[in-house]
This record gives structure tokens, sequence and C-alpha cells, in this order.
């Protein structure tokens, strides 16, 4: 054990070292190159050019033992990170007793250390795969995955189910067969300007327009099916005696199934404004779709569920408010579980960390479903 938490130590400080913010494409592509190289001699790489940010890599490895017709299992894992570069400098990868800290650590380099680590113990151990295996190591998970989505669709239609490499539910340790969609909206008002003092009737206040969407918008809410609204963004005005002409906002919406997010969207995209003479321009939509229960998941849930009890490992099924790349794989119907990375707290904050006895339990388990699922 003691070995194989060095290897795994070693392999998630090297990709911690490339810092990789979602927009750094130089740097983020040096760390393709890393991962590229790292998974050379374990699958054939191929290598998706992103003019925006990082190049995504899919990896496929090959099953000689496996049934003709097996479809492959894919894995997510996105190489990304929150952090911006200059900030390993502050906080390079450290570890005290069990617990190893480092930007983008848990969220999810060690994900993508716990992958190769279970193909190379594979390998080296003669254990055969169960079918074949599909890796996308993707590049912008952390804005929405806007180039690497049709990637992610267009692989996973091929596959027989979608293993997600996000860390699992903080504090529980639970599996996700659920997660909400992400709705992001904005709203642009435009009044008439005037002189707060000296003819102030000729003013159309897009302010106090940008008070009653906020209230408009806030109504929209549904806490008895989960769905939230969120104004996290106001803007608006010029001067504390000109009758603004100009405001705006910015809108998270969060819901647990397509049938919230239609009416979300429809009911923004209906709003209308209160002010006469105000014009009132809505933007956005979900570029998240709600990652459902389904029965399809659950199966899959209660397999690896299976397989874990051989390790004796009591596995619990969770949902979270936050999105990954495991929405686009379950709205198109694929069975997906998500939160089979490791264990930790502090996602996006910087106590990130991991629980190094929970990773390796969650490498054995990794291991395992390749093995076996
Ligand atoms: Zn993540």
């Amino acid at each position: 054990m003691t070995r194989l938490r060095a290897e795994l130590l070693a392999l998630a400080e090297a990709l911690v070292n490339y810092e990789s913010p979602s927009s750094a494409k130089a740097h983020c592509d040096l760390l393709a190159d890393h991962i590229a190289e790292r998974f050379a001699p374990l699958g054939t790489v191929e290598r998706y050019a992103n003019p925006t940010g990082g190049d995504h890599l899919r990896v496929s490895v090959a099953a000689p033992a496996a049934p003709p017709a097996a479809q492959p299992a894919l894995i997510l894992c996105h190489y990304d990170t929150v952090w911006p570069v200059g900030t390993l400098a502050d906080r390079p990868l450290r570890v005290v007793g069990d617990t190893a800290y480092g930007p983008g650590l848990y969220d999810m380099k060690i994900s993508i250390a716990m992958a190769e680590l279970a193909l190379r113990t594979l390998r080296e151990t003669g254990q055969p795969l169960a079918r074949p295996l599909t890796l996308l190591f993707t590049a912008d998970e952390e804005i929405g995955s806007p180039t690497s989505r049709a990637l992610i669709e267009q692989t996973a239609q091929a596959c027989a189910h979608v293993l997600v490499l996000e860390p699992p539910v903080e504090r529980t340790g639970a599996l996700k067969t659920a997660r909400k969609g992400c709705g992001a909206f904005t709203l642009d008002l435009r009044g008439r300007a005037a002189h707060a003092g000296v003819e102030p009737e000729q003013g159309r206040s897009a302010v106090t327009e940008l008070a009653h969407q906020i209230l408009a918008l806030n109504a929209l809410a549904d806490p008895t099916c989960g769905t939230t609204v969120n104004v996290g963004v106001v803007k608006g005005g010029t001067g504390r005696n000109v009758v603004p002409a100009e405001a705006q906002l910015e809108l998270d919406v969060r819901v647990w199934t397509q049938a919230e997010a239609a009416r979300m969207e429809a009911a923004c995209h209906a709003l209308t404004p209160v002010t006469p003479e105000v014009q009132l321009v809505v933007r956005g939509g979900f570029n998240r779709p709600p990652m459902e229960s389904s029965p399809a998941s659950a199966a899959l849930f209660a397999r690896v569920q299976a397989i874990g009890a051989t390790l004796g490992l009591t596995l619990a099924e969770g949902r979270t408010g936050g999105g990954s790349d495991g929405n686009f794989t379950a709205a198109l119907g694929l069975p997906t579980l998500d939160g089979l990375g490791a264990p930790g707290q502090g996602a996006h904050a910087t106590h990130e960390q991991v629980d190094l006895p929970g990773a390796l339990t969650r490498l054995a388990l990794l291991t395992a479903l390749l093995e076996r699922l």
C-alpha cells in the first residue's frame, strides 16, 4: 500500500505542477503533452485541437480478452482547473499526515493519476479489462465545456456506460447518480437617461426596472422540486444624479429535471418590462442538462455497489446541485455514474484537499471496475 501511495502521489504531483486554468491555452497544452505521454504506453492517444483552450485528448485501450462486440466503458476526466497561473508558487503540492493539498488536486488531477495507475496495475498483474476502455481528458469543464461537449457526446454514444471521476459527495463520500442542470442567463435593460433634478420625468430608469425583474425571477424558483434561482451579478447606472439608462443582471438557475429546465427557459425568455418604454433583452439557456436519476444509472450504481462490497466497501448513492460532464452523457440516456474520484473536500477553495487512504480505496475500486464491470 505504501508503494502505491507513493506512486499515486508522484503521478498527481507531476500533474499539479503543470498549471492549467481553462483559459490558458499554452499552459494547458503543456499538460496535454504530459498526459498524452503518460498514456501512450497504455493505449492509442488522439488529440483534438482546441483553438480557445487546451487540446482535448481521447485514449482508447483495447481489451483482447473481451467479447468482440463488447462496447467500451467511458471514463471522463477534465484536466483544467479554476486556479490561475501563479497559484502553484504559493501553494505547491504538500502532504500533511494522510492529507494532500494542491491546486486542482482534488478537482480532479488525482483522478487522472488514479486512472493511469489503475490501468498500469491491471497490466502489471496480467488482469484483462472486462471491456475496451475509452478515456477523455478535456480542458474546459470548469467553464461549462463549450468546446468539448460535442466530443464527449459523440464518444459516449458508442459506449456501454460512463464513469465520471469527479470527486464524490463531500463528507459522505457518496457516488452521484443525479446532478442538477445549470442555466445561465443575462438580462439587458435599456431605459432613457435624464437629469435627476432638472427633468427626471423624462427619464426611464433601467435600474428600477431591474428591481422588478429580480423579484419576478425570484418568484420563478420552486423549492418543492429543488429549482433555484440566483441573481448573482447586477450592474447599472452611471452617477447618483442621473436617471440610469442601462442595467444588467446575470442569473444562475438550477433544476433536477428536464421538465423544470424547459419551464425555466420559457419563463426567462417570456419576461417583459413593467416600466413603459424600457427595453429588455434576455439571453442564455441551459449549458448543462440535468443528470436525472434514471433506471439505467440506478442499475449501474447497483453493480458498482456490489463490486465495492466484494472489496469491503459500503458505497452510498447521492446527488448534488453542481454540474459535470456526466450531465451530458446522462441526458443522452447512457448509464452514468459520477463521483468516482478521490474523497476529500474544498473543491474550488484554497483548502482543497484529498484524503490519501480514501484515494487508495477508490483506486482499488476503479481498478476492480475496469476488470469486472
Ligand atoms: Zn471537476
